[in-house]
């Protein structure tokens, strides 16, 4: 990988294969996917990408759940021994409960003859373990720092401009730049949003007793609250309440903190004894209206956030990221224009329904949960135990959680030879 400075000789008249707008774990996993296919790929990132790594630091705040779908994929781009090398751990079986009634759903990896139900891993390990990956590629360049000004994409590229007055043309534009996508904005793609109302506060603690390698999550009147297993005694929560009691959470000491959090988890875990950083994130339902232009397309954030109750985000930008690729490099092999309209609307169709699923089932599982009219108390009271009976329905579920749609990109279906 090379560091290009701000110069725009370096930049100005070379047309690149492909140009990827965020270096964030969808963004570097785009880039490595299509660099390993022989593309000549340009990121451009806001900051400078931290890669350090030490196995005594302190768990950092953001982590996901990680799929088997997307175990495969990045096995498949050479980035999972790079992630175990790190810090991963492997979750067996998920419990879910409700604070008002008796009902529980207990979902184990047993049950579907798996060996776990996925893994929870910082995002700083995933992006870390795929830039190291990136920094092998002859075929990459970086170059951090730059903001962009203006996109414009035609029948024959896309063209990037740069404060500076420099221009970069690709024969396609990724947009992985997250949520508040500027490159969505300036090419004129509309969203579609949702707000929660709600938000979640994140951060790793330790508990009196041991996670027993399970995801727990118990809905509460304020919403969810979960612990993602990490190491011995170590989880990860995801503290959902209504937005105007982010700033209380937030400020409370440590040891205030520490009680709150097991009284929402209903102290199934004993009492937190030990708490570290935590933030917040509002969380807001976004789907960009289009996920293509000619010679342009947008993964990942980029193209849509879903609430995080079932650590889908990430899973389902590296799904984006696959079915990109494959679509790009058939495209490229049959000979054609791989930034062409016709082709990148291949993926718009295989990634977008299945998007928009994922996001109405978790508006589904939000209504349901929401603990405000009797006769969905009455259903639930009724439904968990029965849930929990029903094994062809709760393995159904799990596989669906863990290994994904049918309709899985190549990258995702199995981990391919060398
Ligand atoms: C509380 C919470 C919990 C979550 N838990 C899970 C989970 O368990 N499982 C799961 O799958 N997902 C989870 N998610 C979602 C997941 O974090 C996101 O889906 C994921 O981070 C999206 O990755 P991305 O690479 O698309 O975007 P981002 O992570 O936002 O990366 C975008 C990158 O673009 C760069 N960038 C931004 N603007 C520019 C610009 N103008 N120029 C250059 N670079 C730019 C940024 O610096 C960054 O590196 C959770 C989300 C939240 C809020």
């Amino acid at each position: 990988m090379k560091q290009l400075e701000f110069d725009s000789n370096n930049l100005t008249g070379q047309l690149w294969d492909i140009v990827i707008v965020g270096g964030g774990m969808v963004g570097a996993a785009t880039a490595l996917g299509l660099s390993k296919n022989g593309f000549k790929v340009l990121i451009l990132e806001k900051g400078p990408v931290n890669l350090d790594w030490d196995h005594s630091s302190e768990y950092r705040m953001r982590v996901s759940a990680l799929t088997r779908a997307s175990e495969k994929i990045l096995k498949n781009l050479g980035v999972w021994t790079g992630i175990e090398n790190r810090r991963c751990h492997a979750f067996t079986a998920m419990h879910v409960w409700d604070e008002v009634t008796p009902g529980e759903v207990h979902f184990s990896a047993k049950d579907i003859q798996e060996p776990n139900l996925g893994h929870t891993v910082e995002n700083a390990v995933i992006q870390a373990a795929i830039w190291e990956q990136l920094e092998q590629q002859d075929n990459v360049s970086v170059l951090y720092t730059a903001e962009i000004s203006d996109v414009e994409t035609s029948e024959q590229q896309a063209h990037l401009r740069l404060v500076g007055d420099v221009c970069v043309k690709t024969q396609l534009l990724i947009a992985a730049d997250g949520a508040f996508s500027k490159v969505r904005e300036l090419a004129n793609i509309g969203l579609k949003t949702h707000d929660y109302q709600q938000c979640a506060i994140v951060g790793c603690v330790k508990t009196e007793s041991s996670h027993q390698d399970t995801c727990w999550q118990r809905y509460t009147g304020d919403g969810p609250f979960a612990f993602l297993a990490m190491d011995e005694n170590v989880s990860s929560i995801a503290w959902y309440l209504p937005n105007e009691k982010m700033d209380w959470a937030l400020s409370l000491d440590d040891e205030t903190f520490a009680e709150e959090i097991s009284r929402a988890s209903d102290y199934r875990l004993g009492q937190v004894v030990e708490v570290a950083q935590r933030d917040g994130f509002p969380l807001v339902r976004r789907h960009a209206e289009h996920y293509v232009k000619p010679h342009l397309a947008l993964v990942g954030d980029a193209a849509h956030t879903i609430h995080p109750q079932a650590g889908q985000g990430v899973n389902l930008g590296l799904l984006d990221a696959a079915a990109l690729i494959e679509k790009v490099v058939e495209a490229r092999d049959a000979g054609k224009d791989f930034g062409s309209y016709s082709v990148l609307r291949k993926y718009e169709r295989w990634r977008r329904g299945d998007n928009e699923i994922v996001q109405r089932s978790m508006e589904a599982f939000d209504w349901l949960f929401k603990q405000d009219a009797s006769l969905k108390v009455a259903f639930r009271k009724f439904m968990l135990p029965v849930a929990n009976r029903m094994s062809f329905v709760k393995n159904w579920l799990m596989d669906q959680a863990l290994n994904g749609r049918e309709s899985l990109p190549e990258l995702a279906k199995r981990v391919l030879s060398k």
